[in-house]
């Protein structure tokens, strides 16, 4: 008999080549219906598979990553064979799962022309195929016999990739009437997949080489269950709409030039104006917490990095250094504004009386991100942090450790971002050595963490290993509107900079110390704060946020002085507000404004004016009927007040 170990540490014997489907059975039925692949001793392998030794298995449903790799892998397999039935003759390049479904990369042949016309057709035999419960069978092979199979079959994509993998290691996949060069795993069958959509054609180069042919990519999604499609379908559909590079360009809040530059955003005025006010709003909470801000350069000599010890990590794939006219004089565009703030602490002397000295800075930085990398507002090359120093003394970092945790928990509260998450980083207890800083000092850091976060009864993701070299840390993540995880907020404690840049106390024993620093970003950079903001709120943001309140339509040009003397009356009151001048009819009016997401839409016309009022619609909710001008802008400044206490109380 054999042992296996579950995950959870039970053990049971099974005879010798027992599968991960026999194994799935042997603990429930609805197991063995839901189970889709089997990772034994820490490889991922089909559940038809025969474990012939003790062994750890994990068996990996829907859920695991592991599990709907193989489902969408074995989809991709099925997508091929329903095309090749189709479209016989056709050549298959790759075919692999992805992060929301797989693809296949084919060549139909010169003649043939694969478009999203011929997605149905397709998608149709899938469901023929799926429905007749083709077992996956995996068979290993030799690279002769592969070469052969593959050369007799014309499929010049395939022998090249044979080529070049090595005899003893190649195996095939067989499905119904389809054989796949592949590694798998795969489902034991594809009566599982009862769900598909394929989503869209796109060219895609052989091997990602542009001199080479241009095959035709098909993405497509599958489900074990028609509803979990749809909720898929809706899903795609929602984060469409809430794009942040969508919105940003239709509410006019940035844009990007080639001329400037990949990565290098331009903020509108619009845009300008709702991130002045969020920098206002996290100025106002710093300075209530003790902190001050300063100003710094955008560049810094190239030594300054050098200290840091970021220039020997990170240079070679940084922006290069600016040369002077001055032989052998260089600058860098500063990566990050630390080595700044540690020249600021040491500009004068300090007792450990004055500390701790909290320095906040809305410092822009540049990074030079792979292109490929770039994406709208949330990777770029040149953003703004809300970035602060803590130089503090180890007894009073857990304190300034929970009141920063206080200002970035006090902020997405305020901004409504409930769903976030937050991961602890420490040190990896195997391997102490590649850390600095002493032992002691970082172990009264990582229980200050730990403890901070208890006290504030945070469900953190502890992380042994992900500490960064030079301290421990806390970041905070949330997901954008298509479920990816950026990460925002982050907190971390420094043993480097303070020793690397000599900055010391006095303390109160006369003698010289080192501080502890610590880095922290609320919003991470003002960019990627916005991109999530734009998409989490959908671009309605809160009133007291938004770049315009009202929009004031009159209802024909007879009306324009009016509404220009309503315009003024509210200007009194600090009220945001334009005037669609437009000579459109007023229905034409109101739905494009709504599409502005300006929260209040003024209506004008004769009664208006006679009677000094204004007709009021809230967008997306209509008509509030007519109110006078104090009376408006009364209501509005109690939205915003209510929006602003709600912020105070929350201090
Ligand atoms: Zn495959
Ligand atoms: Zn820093």
């Amino acid at each position: 008999m054999i042992t296996i170990t579950f995950p959870d540490g039970s053990k049971r014997k099974y005879e010798p080549g027992v599968t991960g489907l026999e194994i799935a059975r042997s603990l429930s039925n609805s197991l063995a219906r839901e189970v889709l692949s089997a990772t034994v001793n820490g490889e991922v392998r089909d559940l038809t598979r025969p474990i012939t030794e003790d062994a750890t298995v994990k068996l990996n449903k829907w859920e695991d990553p592991d599990g709907k790799h193989a489902f969408w892998h074995s989809s991709a397999h099925l997508m091929a064979e329903a095309i090749e039935s189709l479209y016989p003759g056709t050549k298959f390049g790759i075919g692999p799962a992805i992060d929301n479904g797989f693809y296949y990369d084919v060549d139909p042949g010169d003649d043939v022309a694969l478009t999203d016309a011929d997605l149905p057709g397709i998608e149709k035999k899938m469901k023929e195929l799926a429905a007749q419960k083709e077992v996956f069978e995996r068979e290993e092979v030799s690279k002769a016999k592969a070469m052969d199979y593959f050369g007799k079959k014309g499929d010049e994509y395939k022998t090249e990739m044979i080529g070049e993998l090595e005899d003893g290691t190649i195996s095939f996949y067989h499905s119904g009437d389809f054989t796949d060069l592949c590694r798998g795993p795969h489902l034991p069958d594809t009566s599982h997949i009862k769900a598909i959509k394929l989503l869209n054609v796109a060219g895609a180069y052989w091997r990602g080489d542009e001199k080479r042919k241009q095959l035709t990519r098909i993405y497509g999604v599958t489900f074990p269950k028609q509803k979990m499609l749809e909720e898929h379908l809706e899903m795609l559909e929602q984060a469409r709409q809430r794009d942040h590079r969508k919105l940003g360009k239709e509410l006019e809040l940035f844009t990007f030039s080639p001329r400037v530059g990949a990565g290098l955003p331009l903020w509108l005025p619009k845009g300008a104006q709702l991130r002045e006010r969020l920098e206002n709003f996290l100025k106002k909470v710093q300075r209530e917490h003790g902190y001050e801000q300063v100003i710094t350069p955008h560049i810094g000599q190239k030594e300054l990095w050098v200290t840091s010890g970021h220039y020997a990590k990170y240079g070679k794939d940084s922006f290069q250094p600016i040369h002077t006219p001055q032989e052998g004089e260089e600058f860098l565009l500063k990566p990050m504004n630390c080595p700044h703030h540690c020249e600021i602490y040491r500009s004068k002397p300090h007792s450990y009386r004055d500390l701790p000295i909290r320095m906040a800075e809305f410092g822009t930085v540049y990074r030079y991100e792979q292109s490929g990398e770039l994406h709208g507002l949330t990777r770029v090359r040149g953003f703004t942090q809300d970035d602060a120093h803590i130089f503090c003394r180890p007894d009073q970092l857990k304190e300034e450790f929970t009141k920063v945790i206080d200002i970035i928990l006090y902020i997405f509260k305020t901004l409504d971002f409930k769903e976030f998450t937050t991961q602890v980083s420490l040190r990896d207890p195997e391997d102490k050595e590649k850390y600095i800083g002493s032992d002691e000092n970082w172990e009264k850091a990582e229980r200050a963490i730990l403890e901070a976060v208890e006290e504030k009864g945070m469900e953190a993701t502890v992380v042994y290993g992900e500490a960064a070299f030079y301290g421990p840390k806390l970041d905070f993540m949330v997901k954008d509107a298509l479920g990816r995880q950026w990460q925002l907020g982050t907190i971390q404690v420094d043993y480097n900079l303070p020793g690397r840049f000599e900055l010391e106390y006095i303390g109160a024993d006369n003698q010289k110390h080192e501080p502890v620093m610590i880095h922290r970003a609320p919003f991470g950079s003002m960019e990627r704060f916005v991109a999530v903001l734009i998409e989490h709120t959908a671009g309605k943001f809160p009133l007291w946020l938004t770049p315009d309140q009202a929009v004031i339509l009159p209802i024909s040009e007879k009306y324009q002085d009016y509404a220009e003397k309503v315009s003024k009356f509210l200007k009194n009151y600090d009220i945001r507000t334009l005037i669609d001048e437009r000579s459109e009819k007023i229905g034409k009016k109101i739905r494009d404004n709504e599409l502005k997401r300006i929260p209040y839409l003024l209506i004008v016309g004769e009664k208006e004016q006679e009677s000094e009022t204004v007709s009021v619609r809230r967008q997306g909710e209509g008509d509030q009927g007519s109110m006078k001008l104090e009376e408006f802008a009364a209501f509005l400044q109690t939205e915003v007040d209510h929006q602003l206490k709600k912020i105070e109380t929350n201090v």
